[in-house]
């Protein structure tokens, strides 16, 4: 199955999936720069390169929402082709020898829904235990061998895309992130808020239940009308914030 291309040309963002693993490409960040989000899969980067070419604009910004293989699989890929990564700051206490946090498997099980949702195609798994092996946060660890030229702090304004907001969703992993897009209403959410059946589904995989009530509290009131999740289908429409389910809710 190869990757499947979403074009949501109101918002001029390109979604390239395979299976229930999502990357964002925003073909302008505000400053006539692509902004490329969760390069998780070796197969989503190359889309993703091969499209920032055919937009024929400067090399891209990238970020990752947080550090696990699936969102920051390509980095490397895209170091390679020149892009700027931006990573949230929280990596960098694990990369000072911080034992990074995340949920556990009975946390994992509870997504199930979003996984049956869409067809399943195996082979984003093999890809991600290629590249897991060196890149991301797992076991424990921390690899980023292609490093970061920037940090991301909580109110920032992504470096080179100023369309876009930084703000911090820990909850699923410490250093999780959103990016939100004032000016149009798009949530870039990573995994702090995942979607099924057409609503919006705050992660019940935690692994900090206290820090993702805070991040929902955050989250809730922001006037989205695009949401545009690190797994599952978008979701498009007015007050689908207030619609949306909270951790404990099963779809
Ligand atoms: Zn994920």
């Amino acid at each position: 199955m190869p990757v499947v291309v979403t074009e949501l040309h109101e918002v001029g963002v390109t979604v390239l999936s395979r299976w229930i693993f999502n990357c964002y490409v925003v073909h302008d960040g505000g400053a006539g720069r692509p902004l490329v989000v969760d390069p998780g899969l070796t197969s989503t980067t190359a889309a993703a390169v091969e499209l920032v070419a055919r937009l024929g604009q400067e090399p891209p910004v990238v970020v990752a929402t947080h550090g696990h293989v699936d969102h920051v699989g390509g980095l490397p890929d895209l170091d390679r082709a020149g892009a700027e990564l931006c990573l949230p700051l929280r990596i960098r206490d694990y990369l000072d020898g911080e034992v990074p946090r995340g949920p556990g498997l009975r946390e994992i099980a509870k997504v199930r829904p979003v996984l049956r949702e869409q067809r399943v195609d195996l082979r984003p798994l093999l890809e991600l235990a290629r590249t897991g092996r060196h890149t991301g946060l797992g076991g424990g660890t921390a690899r980023f061998p292609m490093g970061a030229d920037h940090w991301l702090a909580d109110g920032d304004e992504v470096p080179g895309a100023p369309d876009w907001q930084v703000v911090q969703a820990p909850g699923h992993t410490d250093d999780s992130t959103a990016l939100w897009n004032p000016s149009n209403g798009v949530l870039l959410s990573g995994d702090a808020v995942l979607s099924r059946r057409g609503r919006a589904w705050f992660t019940p995989e935690l692994c900090d239940a206290g820090a993702a009530a805070r991040t929902e509290e955050r989250l809730r009131v922001l006037p989205v009308g695009h949401l545009l999740p690190g797994h599952g289908r978008p979701v498009v429409g007015t007050g689908l914030m207030d619609r949306a389910l909270g951790p404990g809710e099963r779809p």
